[in-house]
């Protein structure tokens, strides 16, 4: 676990830095925004913990903007400042949650060991509303619930996922769940797909596939 911390002022870095790292953390410090966007964009870091007054800008302007560039890392906030405004400001910029100096060592680990847990807690790695899937274990979860799909359903579901709401031709979803072997003619595509549909709509999802005359397929979600 690797862990960034941006920071100027010297002896909390050096603190947070050597307490971070007897609980077996790789920790970073940086004391300015630039270099601490330099290092966040280069480095995928487990957690990113951010003091929000930097000698060269704001906190939460280098959050926005790491943000921005697709960071996704969880960000905790510390400052000094504790007023309501400057809270609800860090969270509207994308932080996770956000501390209040001076800052206890052992909550500050704990609020870190949270935010590790809550990555782990969601591997999705392909989304499509509220459809999730697991890759790894080749698992489709819609509301949080497992879909129970055979493996050629959840291969046609896993590409019409990846294609995000475009159109995927018939033949490419064959090509995909096929070997080049296989006997199979295209039209048993339809069959999957329309039992893939009903378990969709059995389990209350707002997605929907939906089919293109001559074109294809592709997924949809109603709000
Ligand atoms: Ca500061």
């Amino acid at each position: 676990m690797r862990l960034l911390v941006v920071e100027d002022d010297q002896e909390l870095a050096d603190g947070l830095a050597s307490s971070l790292a007897q609980s077996s953390y790789a920790v970073d410090t940086y004391p300015t925004a630039e270099l601490a966007f330099a290092a966040a964009t280069i480095q995928n870091y487990d957690v990113i913990v951010l003091d929000l007054g930097l000698p060269d800008g704001d906190g939460v302007d280098l959050l926005k903007r790491l943000r921005e560039r697709g960071v996704r890392s969880p960000v905790i906030i510390i400052t000094a400042r504790d007023q309501l405004t400057d809270r609800v400001r860090g969270l509207d910029g994308g932080a996770d949650d956000y501390l209040v100096k001076p800052i206890a060592l052992s909550e500050l680990d704990a609020r870190i060991r949270v935010q590790l847990r809550r990555q782990q807690a969601e591997p999705f790695t392909l989304r499509f509303a509220a459809v999730g899937l697991d890759a790894v274990h080749r698992q489709a979860i819609v509301d949080g619930k497992a879909l129970d799909c055979t493996a050629k359903e959840y291969a046609i579901l896993e590409v019409l996922v990846r294609a995000q709401g475009r159109i995927v031709a018939k033949d490419r979803i064959f090509d995909g769940i096929y070997d080049a072997e296989s006997d199979t003619s295209p039209a048993a595509v339809e069959v999957h797909i329309s039992r893939l549909r009903r378990k969709l709509t059995a389990a209350n999802s707002n997605v929907s596939i939906r089919a293109l005359r001559g074109l294809g397929y592709r997924l949809e979600a109603s709000a």
